[in-house]
């Protein structure tokens, strides 16, 4: 591995990508675009970052946007509890440090909403430290490099990894860990064939060597997903309709149309909502979660009075300031056509 760092320093320093979260090195910079790449392609995230960094600029805006606000500019990136962590981090950082992003590992890593990787992303990039940043892509080209038959979701080997790479990393250490990690994006590729020809490893990497890149690390067969059906209620009275904000469990919080668990029959519809006038079947969707596979049907309905379990929106009120997940996104895009 030594051979290699500063092969990978060199071709990051060539290769890198102009990302606009890489123009400086200021903390708050990096500390949002990481959060918001997890789980998100690059080229997604650049427009949800440009404009967040316009209405939220700093660590003291974003301590006092409102939830609603926050919860609408995030709308789309899902996994919703990380924006509001980046809220709760921010009032954190302005009570107990002023306002200034703390600069010690130990700080950064008690910040809500960050583990291990991005406190590494950010004391190395930021700060210089000596902490490396593991995801999946440094895990598949270390253990590349080494040919090494290991599960990657095994968290004693992410652990024996880490301990490995900081034993040896180089002052440079973002940079390291930007170039292990983009090398690991867009050559040392996850499915199909990496392309070690244009690799700068390809001369050191003992699974190139052997011929076997595509076998390492070892695949292993990923945990069926919990399916679960809904029925929504896409429901209108004169010019408004029905929201309702989930009470728990996956989304709590975050507004949806009312719904109930499985697929329902027009007969149990109109059993369960009162006063409608017309009812149609609307459209399906299915939404696939980390763990979860959501079946949604769905149901048009016109009520002649708005039921006071719900809360009433016109579509123009819903677009501007209600984040609807993007489970329920499709629903809201048929209300519109409609
Ligand atoms: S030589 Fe091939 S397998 Fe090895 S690190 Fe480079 S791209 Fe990955």
């Amino acid at each position: 591995m030594k051979n290699c760092i500063t092969l990978i320093l060199h071709w990051y320093q060539e290769h890198k990508r102009e990302l606009p979260w890489r123009k400086d090195i200021d903390p708050y910079h990096i500390w949002i675009s990481e959060i918001m790449l997890q789980q998100t392609r690059i080229e997604a995230v650049i427009d949800y970052y440009n404009r967040f960094m316009e209405r939220v600029p700093d660590i003291k805006s974003l301590s006092e946007i409102s939830e609603d606000e926050l919860l609408k500019l995030w709308e789309g990136l899902g996994y919703y509890s990380r924006a509001r962590n980046l809220k709760k981090a921010a009032i954190h950082i302005m009570e107990k440090y002023d306002g200034i992003f703390p600069n010690h590992y130990e700080d950064i890593l008690s910040l809500p909403g960050i583990g291990e990787y991005t406190a590494g992303a950010i004391s190395s990039i930021c700060f210089q430290l000596p902490h490396a940043s593991i995801d999946g892509n440094v895990m598949r080209v270390y253990s590349r490099i080494h040919n090494l038959d290991i599960d990657v979701r095994d968290l004693k080997v992410k652990k024996d990894i880490k301990k490995k790479i900081e034993e040896i990393l180089p002052k440079e250490s973002g940079d390291f860990n930007q170039g292990i990690m983009e090398l690991g994006e867009v050559l040392c590729l996850p499915n199909g064939v990496p392309k070690c020809n244009e690799c700068p490893l390809k001369y050191h990497c003992l699974a190139h060597l052997n011929g076997c890149e595509t076998l390492i690390p070892r695949k292993t067969s990923k945990k069926e997903k919990l399916e679960e059906e809904y029925t929504l209620f896409l429901m209108k009275c004169g010019k408004k309709y029905a929201l309702h904000k989930r009470e728990d469990g996956l989304l709590k919080n975050m507004w949806e149309f009312p719904n109930q668990k499985g697929f329902l029959t027009y007969d149990e519809v109109i059993e369960i909502i009162p006063g409608i006038q017309k009812i149609e079947l609307g459209i399906t969707n299915t939404h696939i979660f980390t763990h979860k596979k959501w079946f949604m049907n769905s149901y048009y309905l016109e009520t002649n009075h708005e039921l006071s379990e719900y809360q009433w929106y016109t579509l123009e009120e819903i677009q501007e300031s209600h984040a609807l997940p993007t489970a329920f996104r499709p629903f809201f895009e048929y209300l519109q056509k409609k």
